[in-house]
Order: structure tokens, then C-alpha cells, then sequence
């Protein structure tokens, strides 16, 4: 069996980029960064548990992947650029016991990713029980900057990144609520697999977008985080919202809009930005080769209203946030 020393010494120690500001990193009782002058820390942890946010037997590669995506997405929401990573895990012994195989795939999805974006990890810990894998991120982003989800106004546009609702087709696939085609599996099951999370957008739209969020737990209820938090109300048109052609063409009308509206996982961002400010945000789209829709608008009260394909008004979806049987 491996110890705990050796797990650390084979899988999670790297040499530092001298140019990622690590002063000292993996083995010490701390680590030493050092921050870039003029840029605040933006800093989140997210915990993902097995049987309650992943299946147990997942491939340790993309667990790795996505347990790192999800992190980058929260910096992505803030405008932060991703920076050092820590990683604490809680492993069951049957795991470490099989060679450090599980160990070696979940880590090579994890610093593959981490490569992407010139990201370190720079210290963690390693506990033994279910399995659970919890990533702290650090980033930084411009002094008073950061995209927050209190700043939108009335009139704002609201815009969401790329397509909504694959990540829960995918799931609804997997768990033979509906049926894909390979190559409809094939166009949704990255976005529940290996989502990429829009770092370059967040940065991209500091000084653009007034607010942001990122669609984890599905549209409505992140986007009704940015109306309380703005203490605001907005309209959204359905039928603005891009999905995938096998949304379209796999669910009946009223599963796709929970789907859409509730579906979560979607790793996209949410976010507001003034009307003046399309044509650069339009331009934005093209140059990163990034889908940005604009859904709806931010309105006087409070309160969400949603129209339909039709252009009415939905009373009941029954759904708010994000919600496992969504299809
Ligand atoms: P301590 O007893 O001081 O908490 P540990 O023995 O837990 O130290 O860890 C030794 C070093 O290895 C520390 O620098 C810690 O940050 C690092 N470390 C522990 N687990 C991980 C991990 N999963 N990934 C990266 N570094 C880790
Ligand atoms: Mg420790």
C-alpha cells in the first residue's frame, strides 16, 4: 500500500514554472506565493462528494478534469485569472491499494487541465475515507474589478455563453431516461464530462459585463442569485436560449425548457452588461469563437419572469434550481 508520502512524492509533486509566482510549493508546512502587484486574491473551494455529486466507479481521468473545471469556473464568473490550486483529498483504501492506478489517471486529468491554463498546485492534503476531492483555487483579477453578482442594473442586457442543458442530457442519456444517438452522445457528454468553464470570457469581460455567474445549478436559479444579490427583476425569452440540436430533437417542448432552465452543470457564464456595450461584446463572440446570446433584460421589481417559445408568460415550471430527474 502506498503511504501517504509517497502518494504526494509520485503524483502531486511537480517542479514549479519559475514563472508562475510559487516562492515554495509541495512539502513544506505552507506554501510561499507571491501575488502580482495592482491584482487582488479571488479565492473559492468546491468539494465534490462520490455518490452525491459523481458516481463512484467514474474514470479517475475525467474526475480529475472536472473537479478542476468546476474551480476555474468560479474564477471565470469573477473575472479572475486561475493561479494555485491546493487538493485535499479523502480516499477509500481500495483506491490507493490498486497500484496508485485510480491515483495516476485522476491526477493526469487534473495537471492536464492545469497545463491549459498554467495553473500550480501548491500544497493539499490526503485523508483516508470516501472518497471526496476538494480543490481550493486561487486567482487574481485588476484591483476593484471583479465581476460580482450585486452589480447589475436595470436595463442590462443578459447574456449566457455557449449552449445550456447538454450536461443534463448527457446524464438523462446515461441514466436510460432517454435515448442519444452516438453522435448526439457525443455532442453532449463532454459538457457532463470535460467541461472546459469559460476562463478566458471572465477575464475578457472585466470592464464589459457589469455582473456575472456561473451556470452550475442551472440558469434559473444562478440567475436568480444575480437578481437578489442586485435586488433587481429581469425577463428571459426561452427562445433566445441556445441548445443543442439534440435537445431539440430528443425532448418534447416542456422537458427541454426544465432541461434549460434547470438543468445544471452547465459551466457557462451568466452575465449583464449594458445595452451600449453589444457591438464589443458581439465582437468579443467572434474573436474567442465563444456562442454569446442575449436572452433577456434586467427589469424594475423583483422576480423572474420567463416567456415561453410562444411569447407567454410561465406561471409553473416546478423546477427552481438544479434538479437530477430533469428531463
Ligand atoms: P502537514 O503534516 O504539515 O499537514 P502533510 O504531510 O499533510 O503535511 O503534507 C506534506 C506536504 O505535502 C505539504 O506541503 C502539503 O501541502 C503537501 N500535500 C499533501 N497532500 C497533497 C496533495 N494531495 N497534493 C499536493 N500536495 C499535497
Ligand atoms: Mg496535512
Amino acid at each position: 500500500m502506498l503511504s501517504e508520502f509517497e502518494i504526494i512524492r509520485r503524483f502531486f509533486t511537480h517542479p514549479t514554472d519559475p514563472a508562475s509566482g510559487v516562492v515554495l510549493g509541495v512539502g513544506d508546512d505552507a506554501a510561499l506565493v507571491k501575488p502580482t502587484a495592482g491584482m487582488e486574491l479571488a479565492i473559492s473551494t468546491d468539494m465534490l462528494v462520490a455518490d452525491r455529486h459523481f458516481f463512484a466507479d467514474t474514470d479517475p481521468y475525467k474526475l480529475g478534469h472536472k473537479s478542476l473545471a468546476v474551480n476555474l469556473s468560479d474564477m471565470a464568473a469573477m473575472g479572475a485569472k486561475p493561479r494555485w490550486i491546493t487538493l485535499a483529498l479523502a480516499l477509500p483504501e481500495p483506491l490507493v491499494e490498486i497500484k496508485g492506478k485510480w491515483l495516476e489517471a485522476f491526477a493526469s486529468g487534473l495537471f492536464g487541465l492545469a497545463r491549459v491554463h498554467q495553473i500550480e498546485l501548491i500544497g493539499g492534503d490526503i485523508v483516508r475515507g470516501p472518497l471526496t476531492i476538494c480543490i481550493q483555487i486561487i486567482g487574481e483579477v485588476p484591483k476593484g474589478k471583479a465581476l460580482r453578482r450585486s452589480d447589475a442594473k436595470l436595463g442590462d442586457d443578459i447574456w449566457v455563453s455557449g449552449q445550456l442543458g447538454n450536461a443534463a442530457l448527457a446524464l438523462a442519456h446515461e441514466r436510460q431516461h432517454i435515448f442519444l444517438e452516438p453522435e448526439e452522445v457525443a455532442e453532449c457528454s463532454s459538457a457532463l464530462h470535460m467541461p472546459m468553464a469559460q476562463v478566458k470570457l471572465g477575464q475578457s469581460l472585466i470592464g464589459l459585463a457589469r455582473s456575472a455567474i456561473d451556470i452550475s445549478d442551472g440558469l434559473l436559479a444562478d440567475l436568480g442569485h444575480i437578481l437578489e444579490y442586485s435586488k433587481v427583476a429581469a425577463v428571459i425569452k426561452i427562445k433566445n436560449i441556445n441548445c443543442s440540436m439534440a435537445m431539440k430533437k430528443r425532448l418534447p417542448e416542456s422537458r427541454a425548457m426544465r432541461c434549460l432552465l434547470a438543468g445544471g452543470d452547465d459551466y457557462e457564464l451568466c452575465f449583464t452588461a449594458p445595452k451600449g456595450r453589444r457591438t464589443r461584446i458581439d465582437a468579443l463572440s467572434r474573436e474567442l469563437g465563444i456562442l454569446l446570446t442575449r436572452i433577456g433584460k434586467i427589469s424594475e421589481g423583483d422576480g423572474l419572469v420567463v416567456l415561453d417559445m410562444a411569447g407567454k408568460i410561465i406561471t409553473s415550471l416546478g423546477v427552481r434550481g438544479y434538479d437530477h430527474f430533469c428531463p
